[in-house]
């Protein structure tokens, strides 16, 4: 079985070894499988920065429409930082995490000031760039010999190496940076090796179920010869989305409903969406129960509907169109047009 390491991997002749092969294989399934991707090969600043921040906490293949629509209309530093919010967050829209897409303008603004960064110390500078972000652009844009470890990263350096210490504390995160950093990553193409380990995370050292039996490293993956590669990684806390359930109140008149936008400095500001309360309120037809999982909170939202005035704006279903609205108020939404008769007066 697999022992606990603490602090660092040996990096002996045995481990560097391991580490050429490593790179060896892997390197020849990245050339042959890689998914073919609108950002993948480009090696400019922007557009890799735009498609970095974009794959975080989404999947790839939503990413990419986005991707493309974005680019389209916000193709640099300059249209990006010249953009109005509402622009930014309606080509968000649907993404989620939209705090991303204000990071973006706002690294935007600060390139605008300051000169596109070259090197991993430099991107560190720039606002919503931390060292994930850094090491990716720096490896695969200006070929800097930096780590890009990500959750995919840590998966499979945890599982080939078989490490048991947690990879969501300082000590095990360390572990395995320092095992890319120092055995894997070498002056030749480190920008396509950072790429091909999370690339190979993605399709076939996936969390529950890798394929390991057509993995090019499973001839040394230590969690694959002592059968334990489910087991890996450890993670010490695993957080519990709460359940939440409050009302979300449809103010109508006619065929238009009321609508604000977010101004307090949350998630959702900048977005628009109709009044999310906690009490019920008086006077208001319940109509049905939308959920929808944030990444910490269940949320059910008690859609009802009013008849009083709202100090709002209304729109009909057409001009909402135009507005940046989050998903889970656009389900809020449609559940109204689409059930709107269901309580009526
Ligand atoms: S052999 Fe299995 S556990 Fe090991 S890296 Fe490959 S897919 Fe992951």
């Amino acid at each position: 079985m697999a022992k606990n390491l603490n602090e660092e991997l040996p990096m002996d002749d045995a481990t560097q070894n391991v580490a050429d092969s490593f790179r060896t294989q892997i390197r020849g399934w990245y050339g042959e499988y890689k998914r073919t991707l609108p950002w993948r090969g480009l090696r400019s600043f922007y557009p890799v920065w735009v498609s970095e921040i974009m794959c975080q906490q989404t999947q790839v293949a939503t990413v990419i429409p986005y991707f493309e629509r974005w680019m389209e209309t916000l193709p640099d530093v300059e249209s990006l930082a010249s953009a109005t919010e509402e622009e930014v967050l309606k080509l968000w829209e649907g993404l989620g995490y939209y705090r991303r897409a204000r990071l973006l303008q706002k690294g935007a603004l600060f390139i605008k000031d300051n000169g596109e960064p070259e090197t991993f110390v430099e991107m560190l500078k720039v606002p919503g760039i931390g060292p994930y972000t850094a090491g990716a652009i720096a490896s695969i844009v200006f070929d800097e010999k930096v780590p890009a470890v990500d959750g995919n990263v840590l998966r499979v350096i945890s599982r080939f190496r078989a490490i048991f210490e947690p990879v969501d504390t300082k000590v095990g995160r360390s572990v395995i940076e320092q095992f890319v950093e120092k055995t894997l990553i070498s002056e030749t193409c480190p920008g396509s090796l950072n790429q091909s380990i999370m690339e190979l995370g993605a399709l076939i050292c996936r969390p529950k179920v890798p394929r390991c039996e057509v993995c090019p490293l499973k001839g040394e993956c230590l969690a694959f010869l002592e059968h334990v590669p489910t087991d890996l990684p450890i993670k010490s806390k695993k957080v519990k989305a709460k359940k939440w359930s409050p009302f979300a109140v449809i103010y109508r008149k006619g065929d238009k409903i009321a609508l604000k936008r977010e101004e307090d400095k949350n998630l959702l500001s900048g977005l628009w969406g109709v009044p999310i309360v906690e009490e019920k309120p008086e006077d208001v037809d319940e109509l049905v129960v939308v959920r929808h999982q944030f990444t910490h909170r269940d949320t059910y939202y008690q859609v009802c509907v009013s008849d009083e005035t709202a100090e709002m704006d209304y729109f009909s279903s057409e001009e909402l169109k135009a507005l940046p609205i989050s998903t889970a108020m656009k389900k809020v939404i449609s559940a109204y047009f689409s059930n709107g008769d269901i309580g009526d007066s």
